[in-house]
C-alpha cells in the first residue's frame, strides 16, 4: 500500500543516449532525481530545479514516451536518497517489464536493499579519494557491492591526474573481494583529457587487468554528442 502522502522530487525526465560505461551508446529514457548526498568537484550535474510527482504521477508521465528504448535509467544526483518514493515508481514500471538501470554513486548501501529486487543493471561509481579531494568511502563501497552483485552490476571510476595508484590497488582489493568478475569502467576526467591522462589510464587498466578481466576507458561521450 503506496502512503498517499508520498512524493519525490524529480528534476527532468528525457530520452537520449547513455554516454558512460557499459551501456555507452544504448538509447534509454533518462529519469533525474533531485538531491545529492555529495559534491564532488567534477560533478556536471547541479540541479536548481524539480517537481513533485506521486509515483502514479511519474509513472504517467513516463509512460507518454514512445517504448523505443534498452531501459529507463534512475539517475540524478542520488536517486537513492529517495528509496521509498524510488521503489514504489520501480513496482509500477516492472509490472510493464521494462528494464531498469540504477546509477549511484554506490554509497547508500541500506536504501539499497530496500529497491534492489526491482533493478536489473547497477552503474555504481567507486569515489576515489584522491581524484575527487574527498573523504574516502571505501566501507560504504564495500557493503553496496555486496549487496548489488545479486544483479548485473558494474563499476566506475574517475581518474585524474591527481589519482594515487593506493586508490587503484583498492579499487582492486574491492572487486577481488566481492568474489564476483566485475566490469570496471576507467573514466577519465572530462575536464583533463590529454595524451598524460590517457597514458596514466591506460597503465592502470594493465594493472587491473591482472584482477578485473573487463576493464575498459571510456571517456563521457556524451560531451562529444553534446547530448544530455
Ligand atoms: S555523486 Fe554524482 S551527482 Fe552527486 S555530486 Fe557527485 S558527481 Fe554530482
Amino acid at each position: 500500500m503506496i502512503k498517499p502522502s508520498l512524493t519525490g522530487k524529480v528534476s527532468e525526465v528525457f530520452s537520449s543516449i547513455q554516454g558512460e560505461g557499459l551501456y555507452t551508446g544504448a538509447r534509454q529514457l533518462f529519469v533525474r532525481f533531485y538531491g545529492c548526498n555529495l559534491d564532488c568537484v567534477f560533478c556536471d550535474t547541479q540541479l536548481s530545479s524539480y517537481e513533485k510527482y506521486t509515483p502514479e504521477e511519474l509513472y504517467g508521465v513516463i509512460s507518454r514516451f514512445e517504448k523505443n528504448y534498452h531501459s529507463i535509467s534512475f539517475t540524478g544526483g542520488e536517486p537513492l536518497l529517495q528509496k521509498d518514493f524510488l521503489r514504489e515508481v520501480l513496482k509500477l514500471i516492472k509490472r510493464d517489464g521494462i528494464k531498469t538501470y540504477l546509477e549511484t554513486n554506490g554509497i547508500l548501501h541500506k536504501e539499497l536493499q530496500e529497491v534492489i529486487d526491482y533493478i536489473d543493471i547497477i552503474a555504481m561509481d567507486f569515489k576515489l579519494p584522491t581524484s575527487g579531494k574527498h573523504e574516502e568511502y571505501w566501507q560504504e563501497h564495500k557493503k553496496f557491492l555486496e549487496t548489488a552483485v545479486r544483479k548485473e552490476v558494474f563499476v566506475k571510476c574517475i581518474v585524474c591526474l591527481s589519482t594515487h595508484d593506493e586508490d587503484i590497488e583498492k579499487v582492486m582489493s574491492l572487486i577481488k573481494g566481492s568474489g564476483k568478475d566485475i566490469p570496471l569502467i576507467i573514466q577519465p576526467n572530462t575536464f583533463e583529457l590529454g595524451r598524460r591522462l590517457l597514458d596514466k589510464a591506460k597503465a592502470y587498466q594493465d594493472t587491473l587487468f591482472h584482477t578485473v578481466s573487463d576493464v575498459r576507458i571510456i571517456p563521457q561521450v556524451h560531451k562529444y554528442l553534446a547530448v544530455h
